[in-house]
């Protein structure tokens, strides 16, 4: 290594997991490659987060239908370099992108939900059931929701929601199908009476398993549960 790429690395340790660029801050991803690769999302619903193609804010389903969501957060897309993040971490095990997922999501929160935060008592991941975690050995979500709680400094528990119900997968499965699968599959601890949660999933597809893990919470008592996940796979 010569001394301008050792002065280089010194000043910037990082480089950019696409084009190798050095990176100015803590991000594996450089400035122009988030501006050309990360596809924002916006006329999304923010209280249950499906599409709501002509405002924003809530939709008109919300309007007639019981949500258990206080509010709905979802910053990007799910295609392109994003979507390859996501896959390569939760199938291929490529755990060093779950920081680059978390800061990205944690920038994404301070962004737009700066105030709301400071009022929130914890991340709560998406579970997976033990058998699952044993096969896989490891649940994406928690890892992702470990480094956006240090950067937006908030606390991360796995203890005040269960997976009790050891289901298929819920990629490929049709709407009515995922429903089906998830149904009571999860319960809370009476611990999260009174609580302010933001409920972290990686991506939204139909949304029943943050809706399923949201009603459980409440059941048991959550006082504000704000669902959030990077990417929104509905387009
Ligand atoms: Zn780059
Ligand atoms: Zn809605």
């Amino acid at each position: 290594m010569n001394w301008l790429n050792t002065l280089m690395y010194t000043l910037y340790p990082n480089r950019c997991v696409l084009c190798h660029d050095f990176c100015q801050h803590a991000l594996a991803l450089c400035d122009a490659c988030q501006r050309h690769e990360l596809k924002h999302l916006s006329q999304v619903c923010t209280r249950c987060g499906h599409l709501s193609l002509s405002h924003a804010g809530s939709c008109g389903y919300c309007l007639s239908h019981d949500n258990p969501f206080d509010g709905f957060f979802s910053p990007y897309q799910y295609q392109g370099a994003l979507r390859e993040f996501i896959r390569q971490l939760k199938y291929d095990g490529e755990l060093t992108h779950a920081k680059l997922l978390g800061l990205l999501l944690a920038k994404a929160l301070k962004a737009t939900h700066g105030d709301t935060l400071s009022s929130l008592d914890a991340i709560v991941p998406t579970p997976l059931h033990p058998s699952r975690l044993r096969e896989r050995g490891f649940n994406q979500a928690a890892l992702v929701a470990r480094f956006v709680g240090s950067k937006i400094k908030l606390p991360v528990t796995q203890d005040w929601l269960h997976r009790t119900k050891a289901t298929p997968m819920q990629a490929g499965l049709s709407r009515a199908k995922r429903l089906r699968n998830v149904k009571n599959a999860f319960s809370a601890h009476s611990d999260v009476g009174g609580k302010q949660i933001l409920l972290l999933d990686d991506v939204f597809t139909t949304g029943t398993t943050l809706r399923e893990c949201a009603s459980a919470l409440k059941r048991q008592g959550a006082q504000t549960i704000i669902a959030c996940t990077l990417a929104h796979g509905v387009l």
